[in-house]
């Protein structure tokens, strides 16, 4: 018969729930990885179909669902104009419009008084607009504020504010393209186009030392790891690496929250945990959002 993914180690909700809770509570240091699924437990989910009519009326047109399926959109080799009018939409609302979340706030409240650090693959800035300390934030992926140039004739960055608000007055709705070419962000100093800066900006290699060095501190420690809807679409950033953490600090223990698990592409190869963590991993095949209310309303009640 074949072992469905989360038959070792675990048990009932309230099971899985209270171990994770002792770990939080009698760890030395806390490990949070967050991918898109946090963010989409806080509501901004590039699944969601409703939102998508809501700001990309245009997009729903043409016969798209949701942001997800235009992630990859290089393919279709949209012109500069169509590229920069969806660009500044998408952004515009994951950024700006979107309020901060109360369930990064929340996740915040259960670790502040904690020697904790997050790596996140999340570009929207949730954990800086709901008041994390920065210094303790990873961002892997960059994030949606900054450009580069697109043939790296610079180092230096450029903030997207200003071409936001530039730019979305000038999204014609009919052809769904910027009406002014002019206004398309290009590099003062070649004229190539500007692109996000994913992982080329100022200040990413600190970012990087700071989460390596905090690592580093933590190998003799106890430390509770806990993995936040982080999917198959950039594993090599958070999820393979937190299971070779979990593998090789001797007093670790790996929480994988991710309730859309079993709808990934793939999933057939990989288990939820893999075999050789089962003592040190329990799957939490859980939404984010029932995890961390489950915690808050423990510590602070409703
Ligand atoms: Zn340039």
């Amino acid at each position: 018969m074949k072992k469905k993914s989360n038959d070792y180690s675990g048990g009932s909700f309230a099971d899985r729930m209270s171990l994770l809770s002792q770990w939080l509570d009698n760890s030395d240091k806390v490990l949070i990885g967050a991918g898109a699924g946090l963010s989409a437990a806080a509501g901004l989910n590039y699944l969601d179909e409703e939102l998508f009519r809501q700001f990309q009326p245009e997009m729903v047109a043409m016969g798209y669902r949701y942001p997800y399926e235009l992630f990859e959109r290089d393919k279709l080799n949209w012109p500069p104009a169509r590229e920069w009018a969806y660009n500044v939409r998408h952004v515009n609302f994951v950024r700006y419009v979107f309020p901060p979340s109360e369930l990064y706030k929340k996740l915040l409240k259960l670790v502040e008084d904690k020697d904790f650090f997050v790596i996140t693959s999340n570009c929207d800035r949730q954990f800086m607009r709901t008041g994390f300390p920065m210094e303790r934030v990873f961002e892997a992926q960059g994030s949606y504020d900054r450009l580069r140039c697109i043939e790296g004739c610079t180092k230096e960055t450029w903030n997207i504010k200003p071409f936001i608000d530039k730019l979305l007055p000038l999204i014609d709705s009919e052809t769904f393209m910027i009406s002014d070419e002019s206004a398309i962000p290009r590099c003062p100093y070649c004229g190539a186009p500007l692109f996000a800066a994913v992982r080329s900006y100022e200040g990413y290699l600190d970012e990087r030392e700071r989460y390596v060095d905090w690592l580093m501190s933590a190998t003799e420690k106890k430390l509770c790891i806990i993995e936040i809807g982080v999917g198959f679409n950039t594993p090599v950033v958070i999820r393979w690496p937190f299971e070779r953490l979990t593998y090789a600090i001797e007093n670790a223990h790996l929480f994988r929250v991710n309730c859309e698990y079993e709808q990934w592409p793939g999933h057939g190869g990989f288990p939820m945990v893999p075999e050789e963590l089962k003592d040190k991993a329990t799957p939490m095949p859980f939404d984010a959002r029932k995890v961390i209310e489950h915690l808050y309303n423990e510590r602070f009640g409703t």
